[in-house]
Protein backbone atom coordinates (compact mmCIF):
# COMPACT_ATOMS: atom_id res chain seq x y z
CA UNK A 1 0.00 0.00 0.00
CA UNK A 2 1.27 3.40 -0.79
CA UNK A 3 0.29 6.61 1.13
CA UNK A 4 -0.69 9.77 0.03
CA UNK A 5 1.71 11.36 2.76
CA UNK A 6 5.03 9.64 3.18
CA UNK A 7 6.60 12.36 4.51
CA UNK A 8 4.25 15.26 7.17
CA UNK A 9 2.91 17.81 5.10
CA UNK A 10 2.71 21.76 6.10
CA UNK A 11 -0.60 23.69 5.49
CA UNK A 12 -0.80 26.78 6.95
CA UNK A 13 0.13 26.07 11.01
CA UNK A 14 -1.50 22.47 10.93
CA UNK A 15 0.52 19.81 9.32
CA UNK A 16 -1.14 16.79 8.11
CA UNK A 17 -0.51 13.28 8.27
CA UNK A 18 -2.58 9.81 7.73
CA UNK A 19 -2.05 8.63 11.21
CA UNK A 20 -1.75 10.88 14.65
CA UNK A 21 -1.05 8.20 17.49
CA UNK A 22 -1.20 9.70 21.09
CA UNK A 23 0.70 7.95 23.46
CA UNK A 24 4.50 6.35 22.99
CA UNK A 25 4.15 3.70 25.22
CA UNK A 26 3.87 -0.16 24.25
CA UNK A 27 0.87 0.39 22.32
CA UNK A 28 2.02 3.62 20.58
CA UNK A 29 5.42 2.86 19.87
CA UNK A 30 4.22 -0.04 17.73
CA UNK A 31 1.96 1.67 16.12
CA UNK A 32 4.13 4.21 14.83
CA UNK A 33 6.22 1.18 13.45
CA UNK A 34 2.79 -0.60 12.30
CA UNK A 35 1.25 1.80 10.32
CA UNK A 36 4.75 3.28 9.16
CA UNK A 37 5.50 -0.24 7.70
CA UNK A 38 2.09 0.43 5.81
CA UNK A 39 3.57 3.47 4.02
CA UNK A 40 1.38 5.81 5.95
CA UNK A 41 2.77 9.00 7.03
CA UNK A 42 2.41 9.30 10.93
CA UNK A 43 3.01 11.91 14.55
CA UNK A 44 2.65 10.48 17.78
CA UNK A 45 2.86 12.56 20.88
CA UNK A 46 3.11 11.92 24.56
CA UNK A 47 3.25 14.28 27.60
CA UNK A 48 6.36 12.30 28.53
CA UNK A 49 9.85 12.64 28.28
CA UNK A 50 11.14 9.74 26.40
CA UNK A 51 9.23 6.30 25.09
CA UNK A 52 7.95 3.60 27.44
CA UNK A 53 4.50 4.81 28.88
CA UNK A 54 4.11 2.89 32.10
CA UNK A 55 7.41 2.14 32.22
CA UNK A 56 8.70 5.12 31.94
CA UNK A 57 6.19 6.05 34.80
CA UNK A 58 6.13 3.24 37.60
CA UNK A 59 9.98 3.74 39.02
CA UNK A 60 8.64 3.55 42.30
CA UNK A 61 10.61 0.72 44.47
CA UNK A 62 10.04 -2.94 43.97
CA UNK A 63 7.96 -2.05 40.42
CA UNK A 64 7.90 -5.38 38.31
CA UNK A 65 6.26 -7.16 35.53
CA UNK A 66 3.11 -8.76 37.88
CA UNK A 67 1.73 -10.41 35.00
CA UNK A 68 3.14 -13.73 33.58
CA UNK A 69 6.21 -12.84 33.13
CA UNK A 70 9.40 -12.67 30.89
CA UNK A 71 10.00 -13.40 28.33
CA UNK A 72 6.45 -13.39 27.18
CA UNK A 73 5.87 -9.92 28.07
CA UNK A 74 7.00 -8.69 25.18
CA UNK A 75 6.24 -7.76 21.28
CA UNK A 76 5.75 -10.66 18.90
CA UNK A 77 5.86 -9.05 15.39
CA UNK A 78 9.78 -9.35 15.15
CA UNK A 79 11.18 -12.92 15.84
CA UNK A 80 14.90 -10.89 15.40
CA UNK A 81 13.59 -8.77 18.20
CA UNK A 82 12.75 -12.41 20.07
CA UNK A 83 16.13 -13.78 19.12
CA UNK A 84 18.63 -10.70 19.99
CA UNK A 85 17.55 -9.38 23.69
CA UNK A 86 18.25 -11.51 26.78
CA UNK A 87 15.59 -10.98 29.84
CA UNK A 88 17.25 -11.71 32.99
CA UNK A 89 14.69 -12.55 35.78
CA UNK A 90 11.19 -13.92 35.31
CA UNK A 91 9.47 -10.83 37.07
CA UNK A 92 11.52 -8.60 35.27
CA UNK A 93 12.17 -4.98 36.88
CA UNK A 94 10.81 -1.88 35.50
CA UNK A 95 14.19 -0.68 34.60
CA UNK A 96 14.57 -3.95 32.48
CA UNK A 97 11.13 -3.30 30.41
CA UNK A 98 11.97 -0.15 29.92
CA UNK A 99 15.74 -0.97 28.62
CA UNK A 100 13.70 -3.42 26.13
CA UNK A 101 11.20 -0.74 24.85
CA UNK A 102 14.51 2.32 24.58
CA UNK A 103 15.97 -0.75 21.80
CA UNK A 104 12.79 -1.80 19.94
CA UNK A 105 12.49 2.68 19.71
CA UNK A 106 16.26 2.27 18.74
CA UNK A 107 16.23 -0.30 16.66
CA UNK A 108 13.11 0.68 14.45
CA UNK A 109 13.92 4.00 14.70
CA UNK A 110 10.93 4.96 16.58
CA UNK A 111 11.45 8.45 18.14
CA UNK A 112 11.83 10.39 14.98
CA UNK A 113 8.19 10.39 14.51
CA UNK A 114 7.58 10.96 18.14
CA UNK A 115 7.21 14.22 19.60
CA UNK A 116 8.00 14.16 23.50
CA UNK A 117 7.00 16.23 26.43
CA UNK A 118 3.92 17.29 24.52
CA UNK A 119 0.58 16.40 25.50
CA UNK A 120 -2.79 16.69 23.32
CA UNK A 121 -5.20 18.46 25.14
CA UNK A 122 -8.02 18.92 22.17
CA UNK A 123 -8.80 16.54 19.24
CA UNK A 124 -12.20 17.48 17.09
CA UNK A 125 -13.36 15.48 14.33
CA UNK A 126 -15.03 17.59 11.50
CA UNK A 127 -17.11 16.00 8.89
CA UNK A 128 -16.29 17.76 6.08
CA UNK A 129 -13.25 16.53 5.54
CA UNK A 130 -13.62 13.43 7.62
CA UNK A 131 -10.29 14.01 9.58
CA UNK A 132 -9.64 14.73 13.28
CA UNK A 133 -7.27 17.95 14.25
CA UNK A 134 -5.50 17.65 17.30
CA UNK A 135 -3.98 20.65 19.51
CA UNK A 136 -1.04 20.43 21.39
CA UNK A 137 0.20 21.99 25.20
CA UNK A 138 2.75 23.43 22.62
CA UNK A 139 0.61 25.11 20.72
CA UNK A 140 0.47 22.98 17.54
CA UNK A 141 -2.20 21.50 15.27
CA UNK A 142 -2.20 18.43 13.54
CA UNK A 143 -4.60 16.82 11.01
CA UNK A 144 -4.68 13.17 9.89
CA UNK A 145 -7.77 10.78 9.12
CA UNK A 146 -6.97 8.65 11.69
CA UNK A 147 -6.72 8.80 15.13
CA UNK A 148 -5.72 6.21 17.35
CA UNK A 149 -5.47 6.50 21.43
CA UNK A 150 -2.79 4.85 22.71
CA UNK A 151 -3.74 6.71 25.81
CA UNK A 152 -3.22 3.82 28.65
CA UNK A 153 -5.54 1.76 30.47
CA UNK A 154 -3.38 3.01 33.14
CA UNK A 155 -1.86 6.03 33.18
CA UNK A 156 -3.78 8.69 34.96
CA UNK A 157 -2.79 8.07 38.13
CA UNK A 158 -5.97 8.69 41.27
CA UNK A 159 -5.19 11.17 44.13
CA UNK A 160 -7.87 10.62 46.82
CA UNK A 161 -9.61 13.47 48.00
CA UNK A 162 -8.35 13.52 51.70
CA UNK A 163 -8.96 16.57 54.27
CA UNK A 164 -6.03 18.52 54.12
CA UNK A 165 -3.46 16.20 51.69
CA UNK A 166 -2.11 19.36 50.07
CA UNK A 167 -1.78 20.65 53.12
CA UNK A 168 1.22 18.33 54.28
CA UNK A 169 4.68 19.57 53.83
CA UNK A 170 6.87 15.99 53.57
CA UNK A 171 7.69 14.69 50.53
CA UNK A 172 4.79 13.16 48.43
CA UNK A 173 4.85 10.92 45.32
CA UNK A 174 2.43 8.72 44.04
CA UNK A 175 3.93 5.68 42.48
CA UNK A 176 2.65 5.96 38.93
CA UNK A 177 4.83 9.38 38.78
CA UNK A 178 7.26 8.17 40.42
CA UNK A 179 10.71 10.74 40.65
CA UNK A 180 13.29 9.97 37.98
CA UNK A 181 15.95 10.53 40.72
CA UNK A 182 16.62 8.14 43.72
CA UNK A 183 14.04 8.92 46.59
CA UNK A 184 15.30 8.06 50.29
CA UNK A 185 13.48 6.61 52.54
CA UNK A 186 16.90 6.66 54.86
CA UNK A 187 15.76 7.25 58.33
CA UNK A 188 12.30 8.44 57.52
CA UNK A 189 8.93 7.88 58.78
CA UNK A 190 6.86 6.91 55.72
CA UNK A 191 3.04 6.33 55.75
CA UNK A 192 1.34 4.11 52.21
CA UNK A 193 -1.99 4.99 51.46
CA UNK A 194 -3.14 2.08 49.09
CA UNK A 195 -2.39 -1.87 49.25
CA UNK A 196 -3.12 -2.61 45.28
CA UNK A 197 -0.22 -3.91 43.04
CA UNK A 198 1.94 -0.93 43.29
CA UNK A 199 1.72 -0.84 47.23
CA UNK A 200 2.38 -4.64 47.65
CA UNK A 201 5.24 -4.64 45.40
CA UNK A 202 6.16 -1.05 47.04
CA UNK A 203 6.06 -1.65 50.75
CA UNK A 204 8.40 -4.04 51.57
CA UNK A 205 10.96 -2.29 49.47
CA UNK A 206 10.47 0.34 51.70
CA UNK A 207 10.51 -1.57 54.98
CA UNK A 208 13.92 -1.98 54.16
CA UNK A 209 15.31 1.06 54.39
CA UNK A 210 12.52 3.45 56.27
CA UNK A 211 12.67 4.48 59.75
CA UNK A 212 9.09 3.01 59.91
CA UNK A 213 6.59 2.45 58.22
CA UNK A 214 2.77 3.12 58.29
CA UNK A 215 0.23 1.46 55.95
CA UNK A 216 -2.90 2.92 55.83
CA UNK A 217 -5.25 0.18 54.00
CA UNK A 218 -8.79 0.72 53.22
CA UNK A 219 -9.13 -3.01 51.25
CA UNK A 220 -7.04 -6.31 52.52
CA UNK A 221 -5.73 -8.29 49.60
CA UNK A 222 -5.89 -11.69 48.19
CA UNK A 223 -1.83 -11.47 47.17
CA UNK A 224 0.47 -14.56 45.68
CA UNK A 225 4.16 -15.57 45.30
CA UNK A 226 5.17 -13.60 42.96
CA UNK A 227 8.31 -16.48 42.64
CA UNK A 228 10.16 -14.15 40.51
CA UNK A 229 13.55 -15.91 39.98
CA UNK A 230 16.46 -15.75 37.17
CA UNK A 231 15.63 -16.74 33.61
CA UNK A 232 18.45 -19.61 32.64
CA UNK A 233 20.39 -19.43 29.37
CA UNK A 234 18.67 -22.81 28.40
CA UNK A 235 15.25 -20.94 29.36
CA UNK A 236 15.79 -18.29 26.87
CA UNK A 237 16.84 -20.76 23.92
CA UNK A 238 14.43 -22.45 24.33
CA UNK A 239 11.66 -19.82 23.95
CA UNK A 240 13.94 -18.54 21.12
CA UNK A 241 14.22 -22.28 18.96
CA UNK A 242 10.48 -22.76 19.79
CA UNK A 243 8.75 -18.86 18.63
CA UNK A 244 6.54 -19.82 16.40
CA UNK A 245 4.87 -22.55 18.36
CA UNK A 246 5.39 -19.98 21.42
CA UNK A 247 3.57 -17.24 19.73
CA UNK A 248 0.90 -19.56 17.57
CA UNK A 249 0.51 -20.62 22.04
CA UNK A 250 -0.05 -16.96 22.92
CA UNK A 251 -2.65 -16.45 20.29
CA UNK A 252 -4.91 -19.48 21.24
CA UNK A 253 -4.84 -18.67 24.89
CA UNK A 254 -7.91 -16.53 26.47
CA UNK A 255 -5.24 -14.51 28.26
CA UNK A 256 -2.73 -14.25 25.57
CA UNK A 257 -0.25 -16.45 27.37
CA UNK A 258 2.06 -19.67 26.16
CA UNK A 259 0.22 -22.02 28.38
CA UNK A 260 -3.23 -24.23 27.81
CA UNK A 261 -6.50 -23.75 28.99
CA UNK A 262 -7.44 -25.42 32.24
CA UNK A 263 -10.72 -27.33 32.17
CA UNK A 264 -10.72 -28.86 35.33
CA UNK A 265 -13.65 -27.80 38.24
CA UNK A 266 -12.20 -27.41 41.77
CA UNK A 267 -15.58 -28.99 42.24
CA UNK A 268 -14.21 -32.47 40.67
CA UNK A 269 -11.25 -32.78 43.10
CA UNK A 270 -11.43 -33.63 47.56
CA UNK A 271 -10.84 -30.40 49.77
CA UNK A 272 -7.46 -32.39 50.04
CA UNK A 273 -6.91 -32.66 46.67
CA UNK A 274 -7.41 -28.91 45.66
CA UNK A 275 -4.87 -28.02 49.01
CA UNK A 276 -2.98 -30.21 47.70
CA UNK A 277 -3.08 -28.11 44.17
CA UNK A 278 -3.19 -24.86 45.84
CA UNK A 279 -0.18 -25.52 47.98
CA UNK A 280 1.59 -26.52 44.71
CA UNK A 281 1.22 -23.55 43.04
CA UNK A 282 1.99 -21.18 46.18
CA UNK A 283 4.88 -23.00 46.13
CA UNK A 284 5.76 -22.13 42.71
CA UNK A 285 4.68 -18.78 42.73
CA UNK A 286 4.21 -16.52 39.37
CA UNK A 287 1.10 -15.71 37.53
CA UNK A 288 1.11 -19.44 36.78
CA UNK A 289 -0.88 -19.68 40.35
CA UNK A 290 -4.04 -18.15 38.06
CA UNK A 291 -3.21 -19.89 34.88
CA UNK A 292 -2.85 -23.63 36.19
CA UNK A 293 -5.56 -23.21 38.92
CA UNK A 294 -9.27 -24.23 38.34
CA UNK A 295 -11.54 -22.83 35.46
CA UNK A 296 -14.17 -22.30 37.89
CA UNK A 297 -12.74 -20.34 40.28
CA UNK A 298 -14.07 -17.03 39.01
CA UNK A 299 -17.54 -18.15 38.16
CA UNK A 300 -18.56 -21.05 41.39
CA UNK A 301 -18.80 -19.47 44.87
CA UNK A 302 -17.63 -22.58 46.21
CA UNK A 303 -14.91 -22.89 43.93
CA UNK A 304 -13.66 -18.98 44.84
CA UNK A 305 -14.59 -19.61 48.74
CA UNK A 306 -12.16 -22.74 48.66
CA UNK A 307 -9.06 -20.78 46.71
CA UNK A 308 -10.03 -17.86 49.19
CA UNK A 309 -9.55 -19.95 52.44
CA UNK A 310 -6.80 -21.84 51.53
CA UNK A 311 -5.05 -17.97 50.64
CA UNK A 312 -6.48 -16.69 54.58
CA UNK A 313 -4.98 -19.65 56.14
CA UNK A 314 -1.29 -18.51 54.42
CA UNK A 315 -1.62 -15.05 55.94
CA UNK A 316 -2.53 -16.16 59.39
CA UNK A 317 0.83 -18.91 58.95
CA UNK A 318 3.06 -15.57 57.38
CA UNK A 319 1.81 -12.87 60.02
CA UNK A 320 2.49 -13.40 63.23
CA UNK A 321 0.75 -11.19 65.19
CA UNK A 322 -2.57 -12.42 65.13
CA UNK A 323 -4.75 -8.89 65.49
CA UNK A 324 -2.48 -7.71 62.37
CA UNK A 325 -3.25 -10.79 60.48
CA UNK A 326 -6.85 -10.10 61.36
CA UNK A 327 -6.81 -6.96 59.83
CA UNK A 328 -4.99 -8.50 56.60
CA UNK A 329 -8.11 -11.07 56.05
CA UNK A 330 -9.63 -10.58 52.84
CA UNK A 331 -13.20 -10.64 52.65
CA UNK A 332 -14.15 -10.83 48.87
CA UNK A 333 -14.14 -13.07 45.87
CA UNK A 334 -10.52 -13.92 45.47
CA UNK A 335 -9.09 -12.89 42.31
CA UNK A 336 -12.47 -10.59 41.60
CA UNK A 337 -9.46 -7.74 42.38
CA UNK A 338 -6.53 -7.42 40.00
CA UNK A 339 -4.56 -10.15 40.99
CA UNK A 340 -1.79 -9.20 42.70
CA UNK A 341 1.59 -10.95 42.89
CA UNK A 342 3.62 -10.44 45.79
CA UNK A 343 7.18 -10.51 47.49
CA UNK A 344 7.51 -10.25 51.35
CA UNK A 345 4.40 -8.32 51.93
CA UNK A 346 3.15 -9.96 54.62
CA UNK A 347 6.59 -10.86 56.07
CA UNK A 348 6.38 -6.83 56.38
CA UNK A 349 4.08 -6.92 58.82
CA UNK A 350 6.94 -8.93 61.10
CA UNK A 351 9.14 -6.35 61.23
CA UNK A 352 9.34 -4.04 63.52
CA UNK A 353 9.19 -0.73 61.89
CA UNK A 354 6.02 -1.10 60.09
CA UNK A 355 2.72 -0.77 61.69
CA UNK A 356 -0.62 -1.17 59.54
CA UNK A 357 -4.09 0.93 60.55
CA UNK A 358 -7.25 -0.61 59.11
CA UNK A 359 -8.73 2.42 57.81
CA UNK A 360 -12.11 0.68 57.92
CA UNK A 361 -12.04 0.53 61.87
CA UNK A 362 -10.01 3.65 62.06
CA UNK A 363 -10.54 6.10 58.98
CA UNK A 364 -8.05 8.96 58.13
CA UNK A 365 -9.68 12.01 59.58
CA UNK A 366 -7.23 14.53 58.02
CA UNK A 367 -3.62 15.45 57.15
CA UNK A 368 -1.36 18.44 58.96
CA UNK A 369 1.58 19.63 58.04
CA UNK A 370 3.56 16.69 59.47
CA UNK A 371 0.91 13.95 60.86
CA UNK A 372 -1.72 11.95 59.68
CA UNK A 373 -4.86 11.89 61.73
CA UNK A 374 -6.89 8.72 62.15
CA UNK A 375 -9.84 8.44 64.34
CA UNK A 376 -7.32 6.91 66.95
CA UNK A 377 -4.98 9.53 67.12
CA UNK A 378 -1.97 11.53 65.23
CA UNK A 379 1.11 9.46 63.57
CA UNK A 380 3.59 12.29 62.43
CA UNK A 381 5.24 11.61 59.08
CA UNK A 382 8.23 12.70 57.08
CA UNK A 383 6.75 11.49 53.47
CA UNK A 384 3.61 10.09 51.96
CA UNK A 385 3.71 7.69 49.19
CA UNK A 386 0.68 7.25 47.18
CA UNK A 387 -0.27 3.53 45.92
CA UNK A 388 -3.85 4.86 45.03
CA UNK A 389 -3.78 3.58 41.22
CA UNK A 390 -5.31 4.93 38.67
CA UNK A 391 -8.47 5.87 37.29
CA UNK A 392 -8.50 3.15 35.03
CA UNK A 393 -9.43 1.89 31.30
CA UNK A 394 -11.43 4.78 30.34
CA UNK A 395 -10.12 7.90 32.64
CA UNK A 396 -7.59 8.90 30.37
CA UNK A 397 -9.42 8.86 27.11
CA UNK A 398 -11.96 10.94 29.16
CA UNK A 399 -9.70 13.10 30.12
CA UNK A 400 -8.61 13.88 26.64
CA UNK A 401 -12.18 14.59 26.07
CA UNK A 402 -12.13 14.32 21.95
CA UNK A 403 -14.98 15.66 20.21
CA UNK A 404 -16.86 13.91 17.75
CA UNK A 405 -19.73 14.58 15.09
CA UNK A 406 -22.05 17.54 15.91
CA UNK A 407 -19.14 18.32 18.34
CA UNK A 408 -20.05 15.59 20.77
CA UNK A 409 -17.99 15.13 23.50
CA UNK A 410 -17.15 11.60 24.61
CA UNK A 411 -17.79 12.83 28.42
CA UNK A 412 -21.62 13.23 27.15
CA UNK A 413 -21.50 10.20 24.98
CA UNK A 414 -19.76 7.92 27.79
CA UNK A 415 -21.91 9.47 30.67
CA UNK A 416 -24.07 6.29 31.26
CA UNK A 417 -22.03 3.79 30.20
CA UNK A 418 -18.52 3.21 27.85
CA UNK A 419 -20.22 2.89 24.61
CA UNK A 420 -18.27 0.91 22.12
CA UNK A 421 -18.40 -1.59 19.52
CA UNK A 422 -15.56 -4.14 19.37
CA UNK A 423 -13.72 -2.35 21.98
CA UNK A 424 -11.88 -0.45 19.23
CA UNK A 425 -14.43 2.26 17.95
CA UNK A 426 -17.03 4.59 19.07
CA UNK A 427 -20.21 5.77 17.47
CA UNK A 428 -20.54 9.40 16.96
CA UNK A 429 -16.31 9.18 16.49
CA UNK A 430 -15.73 7.89 13.32
CA UNK A 431 -11.58 7.08 12.29
CA UNK A 432 -11.24 7.12 15.92
CA UNK A 433 -9.74 3.55 17.42
CA UNK A 434 -8.94 3.22 21.32
CA UNK A 435 -6.26 0.93 22.60
CA UNK A 436 -6.95 -1.38 25.32
CA UNK A 437 -10.24 0.66 26.37
CA UNK A 438 -13.66 -0.51 27.17
CA UNK A 439 -15.14 -3.21 25.89
CA UNK A 440 -11.70 -5.03 24.45
CA UNK A 441 -9.81 -7.42 26.84
CA UNK A 442 -7.48 -4.66 27.81
CA UNK A 443 -5.76 -5.29 31.37
CA UNK A 444 -7.58 -9.06 31.28
CA UNK A 445 -4.85 -10.00 28.39
CA UNK A 446 -1.27 -9.89 27.83
CA UNK A 447 -1.05 -6.13 26.93
CA UNK A 448 1.71 -5.48 24.69
CA UNK A 449 0.60 -8.40 22.38
CA UNK A 450 -3.34 -7.26 22.94
CA UNK A 451 -2.07 -3.80 21.43
CA UNK A 452 -0.46 -5.44 18.37
CA UNK A 453 -3.58 -7.31 17.42
CA UNK A 454 -5.77 -4.74 17.61
CA UNK A 455 -3.09 -2.62 15.56
CA UNK A 456 -3.17 -5.73 13.16
CA UNK A 457 -7.03 -5.07 12.97
CA UNK A 458 -6.77 -1.09 12.72
CA UNK A 459 -4.06 -1.57 9.87
CA UNK A 460 -6.24 -3.81 7.66
CA UNK A 461 -9.05 -1.65 8.56
CA UNK A 462 -7.74 1.54 7.15
CA UNK A 463 -6.27 -0.54 4.21
CA UNK A 464 -10.08 -1.39 3.27
CA UNK A 465 -10.95 1.77 3.76
CA UNK A 466 -8.52 3.41 1.24
CA UNK A 467 -8.59 0.47 -1.22
CA UNK A 468 -12.73 1.06 -1.42
CA UNK A 469 -12.05 4.89 -1.45
CA UNK A 470 -14.06 5.30 1.80
CA UNK A 471 -13.02 8.42 4.10
CA UNK A 472 -14.72 7.39 7.34
CA UNK A 473 -16.03 4.46 9.32
CA UNK A 474 -17.80 4.56 12.42
CA UNK A 475 -20.28 1.44 14.51
CA UNK A 476 -23.65 1.06 13.80
CA UNK A 477 -26.00 1.76 17.10
CA UNK A 478 -27.34 -1.86 17.18
CA UNK A 479 -23.55 -2.98 16.80
CA UNK A 480 -22.38 -0.96 19.94
CA UNK A 481 -25.65 -2.33 21.76
CA UNK A 482 -25.07 -5.93 20.89
CA UNK A 483 -21.60 -5.49 22.44
CA UNK A 484 -22.72 -3.70 25.43
CA UNK A 485 -24.78 -6.49 25.91
CA UNK A 486 -22.40 -9.32 24.85
CA UNK A 487 -19.65 -7.74 27.56
CA UNK A 488 -22.10 -7.47 29.86
CA UNK A 489 -23.61 -11.13 29.54
CA UNK A 490 -20.03 -12.84 29.80
CA UNK A 491 -19.14 -10.77 33.15
CA UNK A 492 -22.25 -11.07 34.70
CA UNK A 493 -22.03 -14.96 34.14
CA UNK A 494 -18.60 -14.55 36.39
CA UNK A 495 -17.95 -13.19 40.09
CA UNK A 496 -16.47 -10.07 38.69
CA UNK A 497 -18.99 -7.74 39.13
CA UNK A 498 -19.45 -8.42 42.49
CA UNK A 499 -16.73 -6.96 43.70
CA UNK A 500 -16.05 -2.85 43.70
CA UNK A 501 -12.37 -2.58 41.95
CA UNK A 502 -11.12 0.03 39.67
CA UNK A 503 -11.93 -2.70 37.33
CA UNK A 504 -15.71 -2.03 37.89
CA UNK A 505 -14.56 2.29 38.31
CA UNK A 506 -15.45 1.87 41.87
CA UNK A 507 -12.37 4.21 42.71
CA UNK A 508 -13.30 7.07 40.70
CA UNK A 509 -16.64 9.51 42.20
CA UNK A 510 -18.95 9.45 39.70
CA UNK A 511 -17.95 7.04 36.67
CA UNK A 512 -20.72 4.66 35.31
CA UNK A 513 -20.39 1.69 37.78
CA UNK A 514 -20.11 -1.36 35.43
CA UNK A 515 -17.44 -4.15 34.66
CA UNK A 516 -16.53 -2.87 31.23
CA UNK A 517 -14.10 -5.47 29.77
CA UNK A 518 -14.63 -8.19 27.17
CA UNK A 519 -13.98 -11.29 29.35
CA UNK A 520 -14.61 -13.43 26.59
CA UNK A 521 -11.02 -14.28 26.03
CA UNK A 522 -9.76 -15.39 22.38
CA UNK A 523 -13.39 -15.59 21.43
CA UNK A 524 -12.84 -11.40 21.19
CA UNK A 525 -10.06 -11.88 18.44
CA UNK A 526 -13.04 -14.00 16.36
CA UNK A 527 -15.20 -11.58 16.76
CA UNK A 528 -12.48 -8.97 15.14
CA UNK A 529 -12.09 -11.49 12.75
CA UNK A 530 -15.55 -12.01 11.83
CA UNK A 531 -15.91 -8.04 11.34
CA UNK A 532 -12.90 -7.97 8.72
CA UNK A 533 -14.15 -11.01 6.86
CA UNK A 534 -17.74 -9.30 6.91
CA UNK A 535 -16.34 -6.17 4.99
CA UNK A 536 -17.32 -4.32 8.39
CA UNK A 537 -20.47 -4.70 8.20
CA UNK A 538 -20.87 -3.89 11.53
CA UNK A 539 -20.13 -0.66 10.67
CA UNK A 540 -21.51 2.49 8.69
CA UNK A 541 -19.10 3.40 6.26
CA UNK A 542 -19.04 6.67 4.73
CA UNK A 543 -17.70 7.67 0.70
CA UNK A 544 -14.29 9.67 0.61
CA UNK A 545 -14.92 13.60 0.52
CA UNK A 546 -12.45 14.30 -2.04
CA UNK A 547 -12.87 18.47 -1.26
CA UNK A 548 -11.99 17.86 1.87
CA UNK A 549 -8.31 16.33 1.57
CA UNK A 550 -5.40 18.70 2.60
CA UNK A 551 -3.18 20.20 0.05
CA UNK A 552 0.18 17.98 -0.43
CA UNK A 553 2.56 20.36 0.22
C1 LIG B 1 3.34 -1.21 37.80
C2 LIG B 1 2.65 -1.84 36.63
C3 LIG B 1 2.94 -3.16 36.28
C4 LIG B 1 2.34 -3.73 35.16
N1 LIG B 1 2.63 -5.03 34.85
C5 LIG B 1 2.02 -5.59 33.77
C6 LIG B 1 2.28 -6.95 33.43
O1 LIG B 1 3.02 -7.64 34.10
N2 LIG B 1 1.67 -7.46 32.33
C7 LIG B 1 0.82 -6.72 31.55
O2 LIG B 1 0.31 -7.22 30.54
N3 LIG B 1 0.56 -5.44 31.87
C8 LIG B 1 1.13 -4.87 32.95
N4 LIG B 1 0.84 -3.58 33.27
C9 LIG B 1 -0.07 -2.81 32.42
C10 LIG B 1 0.72 -1.88 31.47
O3 LIG B 1 0.10 -0.66 31.59
C11 LIG B 1 0.66 -2.41 30.03
O4 LIG B 1 1.28 -3.69 29.98
C12 LIG B 1 1.34 -1.57 28.98
O5 LIG B 1 2.60 -1.08 29.39
C13 LIG B 1 0.44 -0.45 28.52
O6 LIG B 1 1.02 0.21 27.43
P1 LIG B 1 0.21 1.33 26.66
O7 LIG B 1 1.14 1.86 25.63
O8 LIG B 1 -1.10 0.79 26.21
O9 LIG B 1 -0.12 2.43 27.76
P2 LIG B 1 0.87 3.28 28.66
O10 LIG B 1 2.11 2.54 28.90
O11 LIG B 1 0.09 3.74 29.83
O12 LIG B 1 1.24 4.53 27.74
C14 LIG B 1 0.32 5.54 27.45
C15 LIG B 1 1.08 6.80 27.15
O13 LIG B 1 0.15 7.76 26.64
C16 LIG B 1 0.55 9.02 27.09
N5 LIG B 1 -0.61 9.92 27.03
C17 LIG B 1 -1.83 9.73 27.59
N6 LIG B 1 -2.65 10.76 27.29
C18 LIG B 1 -1.93 11.60 26.52
C19 LIG B 1 -2.22 12.84 25.90
N7 LIG B 1 -3.44 13.41 25.99
N8 LIG B 1 -1.24 13.46 25.20
C20 LIG B 1 0.00 12.90 25.09
N9 LIG B 1 0.32 11.73 25.66
C21 LIG B 1 -0.63 11.08 26.36
C22 LIG B 1 1.07 8.81 28.49
O14 LIG B 1 1.96 9.84 28.86
C23 LIG B 1 1.75 7.44 28.36
O15 LIG B 1 3.12 7.57 28.14
C24 LIG B 1 1.41 -2.98 34.40
C25 LIG B 1 1.07 -1.69 34.79
C26 LIG B 1 1.68 -1.12 35.90
C27 LIG B 1 1.27 0.28 36.28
Amino acid sequence: MTSQNQEPRESGSIENYDVVIIGAGVSGLYAVHHFREMGLSVRAYDGASDVGGTWWYNRYPGARVDGPGSPFYCYTFSEELMQEWDWAETQSEQSAVLDYIEHVADRFDLRRDIQFETWVEDARYDEATQRWTVETSRGQRASAQFLICAVGALSTTNKPDIAGIDDFAGETYHTGRWPHEPVSFAGKRVAVIGTGSSGIQAIPEIAKEADHVTVLQRTPQFAFPAGNRPITPEEMAEARANFDAIRAKMYANAGGFPHDAQTRSALEDTPEQRKALYEELWQQGSFKFFLNLYNDIATSEEANQSLADFVRGKIREIVKDPETADKLMPDHYVITKRPILEDGYFEAYNRDNVTLIDLREDPIERFTPTSVITRSGEHPIDMLVLATGFDAISGTLLRLNPKGRGGMSLKERWSDRFHNYLGLTIRGFPNLFMIHGPGSPGVFYNMPLGAERQMDWIGKCIRHLREHDLGAIEPRAESEEAWGNEVSAIANATLFPRTDSWWTGANIPGKPRYFSAYLGGSIYYQRLAEATEKQYEGFELEEAHRAGDPEPS
